[in-house]
């Protein structure tokens, strides 16, 4: 009786340690070969137009600004039909504009405080926004666009090496970006940007580097 209950107890213990080596194997704490992570195909969108448009799209949720705030950011050129404080084709202006557009067109959320989460854009930048001067409203701009890159990439942790890859990218798009502006001004289809020097969208991407260390 005592050896048959003592039997018994080697094949259980036997039992656990195969399950628990199992459990820890597929755990990846085995020893074994760890299992993939379950991750849906990559998308082989330019990771820079990924990347400014998820920043500018959780910045405009972070910060809670308002309909009538984006409506000013995107209001359309009369003499040209576009987005008057974008760069028609340009690399970083794109991003940027399509995530204000998806900011502007979001769903309701089960929230009780609204749709978004910040309290609102600060005063000073909404009456910036407003202001005659296109000068003036592209420094709006290239603020909100600064600080929303700089807020995601800093969440990155990025290695230094990496960090210098992406100042390389965004200095690179930016030349892109001035260099379609000096076209438009050229052809004489530049509308607002007719007398600018610069691009704000392109200036605040590349800015966020000294946001943040
Ligand atoms: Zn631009």
């Amino acid at each position: 009786m005592q050896s048959k209950k003592r039997r018994l107890m080697v094949v259980a213990v036997a039992a656990a340690v195969v399950v628990v080596g199992w459990a820890g194997d597929a755990l990846g704490k085995g020893g074994g070969e760890r299992a993939p992570v379950v991750q849906a195909a990559k998308s082989n969108i330019d990771p820079t137009y990924r990347t400014v448009f998820f920043s500018v799209l959780e910045g405009l949720y972070d910060d809670g600004a308002s309909n009538e705030f984006v409506d000013l950011v995107l209001q359309n050129d009369p003499e040209t039909g576009t987005a008057m404080h974008f760069i028609p084709g340009c690399p970083l202006c794109l991003p940027s504009l399509d995530a204000l557009r998806v900011y502007r067109e979001r769903a309701g959320l089960s929230l009780k405080i609204g749709n978004t989460f910040g309290r609102g854009i600060e005063a000073e930048l909404v009456a910036g926004i407003k202001s005659e001067s296109m000068h003036q409203r592209l420094e709006v701009v290239e603020t909100l666009v600064a600080r929303y890159v700089a807020r995601r990439l800093d969440s990155q942790r990025l290695t230094d090496e990496e960090r210098g890859e992406w100042r390389m990218r965004m200095a690179e798009r930016r030349k892109k970006g001035e260099a379609y502006m000096r076209e438009m001004q050229r052809a004489g289809r530049a509308g607002a940007f007719a007398d600018q020097k610069r691009c704000g969208v392109c200036d605040g991407a590349n800015e966020a580097f000294d946001l943040f260390d």
